[in-house]
């Protein structure tokens, strides 16, 4: 399944993310892993450090460049620095490729106006297919457009079963930003994984949990990006289009809302 960006530029519905997945064999195995499972779209940041094994995981499984979805990530050094070019060079270098799918600016760090007037230009001589930002409120996402010549065409932000961020998700839906979940299991937040409603629900269909909750987001319309270094887990996380989540199973999960992030708060952070 696909999702097609505001620029007409069509992205896999369910993305692989690589953070906190060793540079070598163990990010190299997850990525082969993912691809074999039908994975097309790989989520990764310069900040993982392991851009350089995404490249040659991609490169050794023997598929063509333009049947794998690159997303990375400028980091906040770069962009405070001013540096956002050298650290697209770099990122190219290190994925060993001539293009990225989709690059974001990874927080909203002063000076990321001018970072993205850099994204604009490598968007112009096409060597990103599509441009986007990460971890942005409204209020940065309307900061954003006083300057900006072309909208993002994605917005990649928190949410699980406990902090779902519907609104910021309906104000990117309302504005033609296409949203990507990061932490969409939880993240470090097993009990999201350990929950009794969700178990119920993953009971009445046989599936597990987390496919229950991938499940969730597609439903919701937003992409979300599981991320696992285990091989059965890779597989499982992406079977997810043999069922689906009724009306009122969808509402009984977004009533597990709690309003309590897993992860930092884009307008308190300190990196
Ligand atoms: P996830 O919500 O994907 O959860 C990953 C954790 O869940 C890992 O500990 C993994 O362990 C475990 N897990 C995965 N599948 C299963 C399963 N089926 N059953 C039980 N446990 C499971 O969290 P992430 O924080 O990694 O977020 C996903 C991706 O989002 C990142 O990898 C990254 O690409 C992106 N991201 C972006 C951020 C941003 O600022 N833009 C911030 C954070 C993440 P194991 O690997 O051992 O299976």
């Amino acid at each position: 399944m696909k999702v097609k960006l505001n620029n007409g530029v069509e992205i896999p519905a369910v993305g692989f993310g690589v953070f906190r997945a060793e540079s070598g064999e163990q990010t190299k195995n997850a990525v082969k892993w993912a691809i074999e499972s039908g994975y097309a779209h790989i989520d990764t940041a310069t900040i993982y450090k392991n851009e350089r094994s995404v490249g040659e995981a991609i490169k050794e499984c023997g598929v063509n460049r333009n049947e794998v979805f690159i997303t990375t990530k400028v980091w906040n050094d770069d962009v405070r620095g001013r540096k956002v070019r050298e650290a697209f060079e770099y990122s190219l270098n290190e994925l060993q490729t001539d293009y990225i799918d989709l690059y974001l600016i990874h927080w909203p760090v002063d000076g990321f106006e001018e970072a993205w007037s850099v994204l604009e230009e490598l968007y112009l001589e096409k060597k990103v297919r599509a441009i986007g930002v990460s971890n942005f409120h409204k209020q940065h996402i309307e900061k954003l457009m006083a300057v900006a010549k072309i909208k993002p065409m994605i917005n990649q932000i928190e949410s699980n079963p406990k902090f779902n961020n519907q609104e910021l998700i309906n104000y990117c839906c309302e504005n033609n930003i296409t949203v990507q979940v990061w932490s969409p299991l939880g993240g470090k937040n097993t009990q999201i994984l350990d929950n009794a409603i969700l178990q119920e629900i993953a009971d009445a269909h046989n599936k597990s949990v987390a496919q229950v909750v991938v499940r969730w987001h597609l439903q919701r319309g937003v992409i979300p990006l599981p991320k696992s270094i285990n091989k059965e887990r890779i597989e499982s996380n992406i079977d997810v289009y043999d069922f689906e989540l009724s009306d009122l199973e969808m509402k009984k999960i977004m009533e597990m809302e709690e309003g309590q992030r897993a992860g930092p708060d884009p307008d308190n952070f300190d990196f």
